[in-house]
């Protein structure tokens, strides 16, 4: 049994259907969403119905958060609050509900996702080193959970001490918990523009990141049609 588990997905519609493809290629026929799935891009609505007609667990991102509500907004940089106000008015009531009633935290077989992190799910602290990443696996009761929020792909392990993983792509050993950050679909911030996404084989239990082409000239075309700061765009060929 294979699952695709991906996030930050950020209203890029291109992204997510490379992502997609790629999955279904790969023979995943189980499907998760780390949240973020609007804010910044120009296709909030399409990735909101893309998602939710998948029928898969989604767990609630702080932009769909921001987007479900009237405040918050101060929390967020000028950028993502501009895009933000940008989604309200794009989104139905309706869509804006459905990202409100979704949860913080879920299982899912065995293992648990999360959008930002196990300790403060609703804070939207980052996991960055593993300091943060201890913090988390304080609260995390499966052997293997999933995450987002920074847009860069990383794997913590904790056997005896938390460390970072060398690789992106690991067989899943027992008596070590796997704290996985899948990286972003729609925003990569690592450097590198590509897609990214995870695999996790339930049967071989084995855990890859994986990146993925995707036509970057539509969704940044888009962003500018939209009248969404230019930025929005130009970072997306950066992974910034
Ligand atoms: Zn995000």
């Amino acid at each position: 049994m294979k699952f695709a588990i991906f996030g930050d997905i950020h209203g890029n519609l291109e992204g997510l259907q490379a992502v997609l493809r790629h999955a279904q290629d790969q023979g995943c026929g189980n499907y998760v969403c780390l949240g973020d799935i609007v804010g910044y891009g120009a296709n909030p609505v399409e990735c909101l119905e893309t998602v939710r007609a998948m029928g898969c667990p989604v767990v609630r991102g702080n932009h769909d958060e921001g987007a479900a509500n009237e405040s918050m907004l101060e929390d967020l940089n000028p950028l993502a609050q501009c895009a933000l106000l940008w989604t309200r008015e794009q989104l139905t009531r309706e869509q804006r509900q459905w990202l409100a009633d979704l949860k913080l935290v879920r299982q899912v077989r065995d293992f648990t996702i999360v959008h930002a992190t196990l300790d403060s799910p609703g804070a939207w602290a980052y996991v960055t080193n593993r300091f943060d990443a201890m913090a988390s696996f304080s609260y995390q009761f499966t052997q293997l959970c999933f995450y987002g929020h920074t847009h860069a792909p990383r794997i913590f392990e904790k056997e005896d001490a938390v460390r970072g993983a060398r690789s992106l792509e690991t067989p899943l050993q027992k008596g070590v918990k796997y704290f996985v950050n899948v990286g972003s679909v729609g925003q990569p911030r690592d450097g590198d523009w590509r897609a990214s996404y995870a695999i996790y084989d339930a049967d071989k239990q084995h855990v890859a990141i994986h990146r993925i082409d995707y036509d970057i000239e539509t969704a940044q075309r888009k962003i500018i049609d939209a009248g969404l700061p230019p930025l929005l765009a130009e970072r997306l060929a950066l992974g910034r």
